[in-house]
């Protein structure tokens, strides 16, 4: 790639748009997750925005004072939706997954004890245990009530003199509700252990929804006990990725998170994050469209997001055979078929025949989707597509046996957990040595995978 002389201007952008070409169609509504887009307007707002600072360096908030005082806008315009208390501190990040790692972290720090531990339900975002893996934290997960909501009693069960926080979600990813966040508040409280809220999905919309009229269940500062909160703004916030916060009710949690080292011959160095060098774009776009929509801007998209989510749950109850998982308290949620000659996974292939992006999930098996604005213009679209595939899976129950349907069906089943982790990351070492990988056939590592798991069983049966 890197030619002897470069290329033109134009063919180097040429390029760019024809890989471009090859992803999905999500400014056409057609993905259900990954992309938070409102239109031309806004993607020029985030564009510009990003570019005017995608030069300058976050690094040092001291040289460039625009983008502390950008940060400073967003954190405390973050930290009053969310109703922080007097004293209320945060740092914006890279994403949620930054923001959690910090949290669990500064509670890692906060705590000092030996084996430490993170008591959350099932349903917490997997990048809570990646951080947990990363920091050397034991991860104690609580199972799911029948809501898919955290189980309180057995949260209270796990925690003991190890644990350094709790966490729970506003909502949770996987079915989009909303756990018992003031219950958990009062277990914190009484264990005089921090809490975290994981609002990654929530922060920006939730807060809009009960500006609008809706009853939401307490989440945030209000509730006592909750002592972080992280919030995307690359979400409904629809910041530029690259953007999220995570606020604490008081310094005395955020302290933790820094990092000092004085003694470097390269000079002093300080960082509240995780990030060393970190463009200002970032930070300048999320600024921007703050900015730009202001309460009532947001007040609308939410409404426009909640009008047309409506519209999709109730399509897909009224199709005979499929459910939706759960009470969704937002925008995002999970639905899945109840009809044994209807396969939820056969349902998902038929659903990308047809041009749709579609996410699977497991634990149970089901589909799930994040639903925003640009879904106006695709969900009638999507729901008459549903109908027709539910009826043509119904018609052809051989397609659950066949193509991604088989392929998800048993890895989903599939009881040995370790040889599938082991499968993928023997498949992830093979994608990041340099293999070519078609783009045109992206399950097929994973085909491999089923190759190798069904020998594995014969094997296995053999013996
Ligand atoms: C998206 C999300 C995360 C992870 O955030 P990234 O920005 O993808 O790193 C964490 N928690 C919840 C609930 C999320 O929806």
């Amino acid at each position: 790639m890197l030619s002897e002389n470069g290329k033109s201007f134009d063919e180097v952008m040429t390029e760019l748009r024809a890989l471009k070409s090859e992803d999905p169609r999500w400014s056409e509504g057609r993905t259900f997750s990954l992309v938070y887009y409102l239109g031309e307007e806004h993607r020029r707002l985030l564009s510009e925005s990003y570019s005017l600072f995608m030069f300058e360096n976050a690094l040092n908030p001291v040289v460039f004072r625009s983008a502390k005082r950008m940060e400073d806008d967003v954190v405390s315009a973050s930290l009053k939706l969310m109703n922080a208390p007097e004293g209320g501190c945060g740092v914006m990040t890279s994403g949620g997954t930054e923001s959690l790692m910090l949290a669990v972290l500064a509670y890692r720090e906060r705590a000092r004890v030996q084996n430490p531990e993170l008591v959350m339900p099932e349903s917490a975002h997997v990048t809570l245990i990646k951080a947990c893996e990363f920091f050397g934290v034991r991860v104690r997960l609580a199972a799911l009530d029948s809501a898919f909501r955290a189980d309180r009693a057995h949260m209270r069960e796990l925690v003991n003199s190890r644990t350094i926080a709790l966490v729970a979600s506003a909502p949770q990813y996987p079915h989009g509700v909303i756990d018992p966040i003031s219950e958990i508040g009062k277990l914190a409280l009484e264990k005089r252990i921090p809490f975290h809220v994981d609002a990654c999905l929530g922060g920006f919309l939730l807060p809009f929804l009960e500006k609008n009229g809706a009853t939401v269940p307490a989440w945030d500062f209000r509730v006592d006990g909750v002592t972080s909160i992280s919030a995307d703004l690359h979400k409904y916030g629809y910041a530029p990725k690259g953007a999220s916060v995570v606020l604490y009710r008081s310094m005395d949690y955020m302290k933790h998170q820094f990092f000092v080292y004085e003694n470097w011959p390269g000079g002093i160095y300080a960082s509240a994050g995780m990030q060393g060098t970190r463009s200002v774009g970032a930070i300048a776009g999320a600024w921007a469209v703050l900015n730009r929509f202001g309460e009532s801007g947001y007040r609308n998209l939410a409404a426009v997001t909640m009008a047309t989510t409506r519209k999709l749950i109730e399509g897909i109850r009224a199709v005979p055979g499929l459910e939706i998982l759960g009470e969704p308290a937002m925008s995002a949620f999970a639905y899945r078929s109840v009809d044994p000659s209807v396969s939820t996974y056969a349902l998902a292939d038929e659903l990308e025949r047809r041009g749709w992006v579609i996410d699977r999930q497991q634990n149970p098996e089901c589909l799930h989707a994040t639903v925003t604005p640009v879904h106006a213009s695709s969900a009638d679209a999507f729901l008459k597509d549903l109908a027709e595939s539910v009826a043509h899976v119904r018609a052809h129950p051989e397609a659950a046996a066949k193509g991604r349907a088989a392929v998800y069906g048993m890895i989903s089943k599939m009881p040995l957990r370790g040889l599938v982790r082991g499968e993928v990351e023997k498949s992830m070492r093979k994608m990041y040595s340099g293999e070519p990988i078609d783009l045109n056939k992206p399950p097929g590592f994973i085909q491999r995978l089923v190759l190798s798991l069904l020998s594995l069983w014969a094997r296995i049966a053999r013996t």
